[in-house]
């Protein structure tokens, strides 16, 4: 796997002390809102690639079932409780995760509100700035310092094609979409004395429960029937007139998280079908 780093095939030229020169492991992996969709199939495909994982979630019961299941597998998996709003709860996280945090922090969690400026209340607001921007930098602050000490990290923020253009009444999932980005370019610049890189994965639409409860609702508001919300409301934006899979947004952050990735940081990926393109 990508995911394992080899003692004997890093060779001399990388010096004693290079990331390539430690021991055979798999990665130590931290997902956030990982009880649910995008985080829970991640950190099943990571785990799936030998990957020791921790889901975490607001909901954590969801993120223990999601463990469980994946124990019942044959994987290594633990999960917590985590309220990314919570300074004490990214503490507590990253000190549950010893020695040093987690070598892969996925930054995951996130949730919609959906209102034109005028009509968003603010609180909604701000929960969703805390939750997506707030959220990731603090989780992102906290894994740091374990990284640098043992001189590797990646951390790979769960962004949206709404991190590269925008939608009506989507003001504040768009901005906080958008601040990843320039997030991770700062700390790939304040990261690159060492072997830490930071990137934002951008999907467009991907088939988790969120988005068939969007074509349940859809079809119901319009009147017309599932099929067609996804054909002619889903997926017309994007011309492979595909969803993205949970599979291909495991197969990036695996990359992302590989040791030929190293010098990819501060950057983002579209995995849109195209969206972008036009
Ligand atoms: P989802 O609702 O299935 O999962 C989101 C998870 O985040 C839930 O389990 C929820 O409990 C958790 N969460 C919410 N607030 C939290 C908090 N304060 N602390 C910790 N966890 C919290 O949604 P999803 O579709 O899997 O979305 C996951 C991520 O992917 C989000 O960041 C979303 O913006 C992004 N995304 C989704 C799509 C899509 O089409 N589904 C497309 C692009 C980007």
């Amino acid at each position: 796997s990508l995911l394992r780093r080899r003692t004997e095939e890093a060779g001399s030229a990388h010096g004693e002390d290079s990331p390539l020169n430690r021991p055979t492991t798999a990665l130590r992996v931290l997902v956030t809102g990982a009880g649910s969709g995008i985080g829970l199939g991640i950190a099943g495909y990571l785990a799936g690639r030998g990957c020791a994982v921790c889901l975490t979630d607001l909901d954590a019961a969801a993120a223990a079932r999601g463990a469980t299941d994946l124990r019942a597998r044959g994987f290594v998996a633990t999960s917590l409780g985590l309220d990314v709003t919570s300074q004490q709860g990214i503490d507590a996280a990253i000190a549950a995760l010893e020695p040093d945090g987690p070598d892969l922090l996925v930054n995951n969690a996130g949730l919609q509100h959906v209102a034109p400026l005028e009509e968003f209340p603010r609180e909604r607001w701000e929960m969703l700035i805390a939750v997506m921007l707030t959220g990731s930098a603090m989780l992102t602050r906290a894994a740091l310092p374990g990284m640098r000490r043992r001189r590797f990290g990646r951390i790979v923020n769960v962004g949206s094609i709404h991190s590269l253009v925008a939608s009506p009444f989507k003001s504040a999932y768009v901005a906080a979409k958008h601040g990843l980005i320039g997030f991770a370019k700062t700390v790939a610049l304040e990261t690159a004395d060492t072997d830490i890189t930071i990137n934002t994965i951008c999907p467009s639409y991907v088939l988790t429960p969120l988005v068939e409860a969007q074509i349940a609702a859809q079809a119901r508001a319009h009147g017309i029937p599932e099929q067609r919300v996804v054909d002619e409301v889903m997926l017309r934006p994007m011309p492979k007139h595909a969803f993205v899979t949970i599979e291909e947004l495991g197969g990036v952050v695996e990359f992302l998280a590989s040791d030929v990735a190293r010098n990819i940081t501060g950057q983002w990926i579209a995995v849109d079908g195209g969206w972008t393109s036009q």
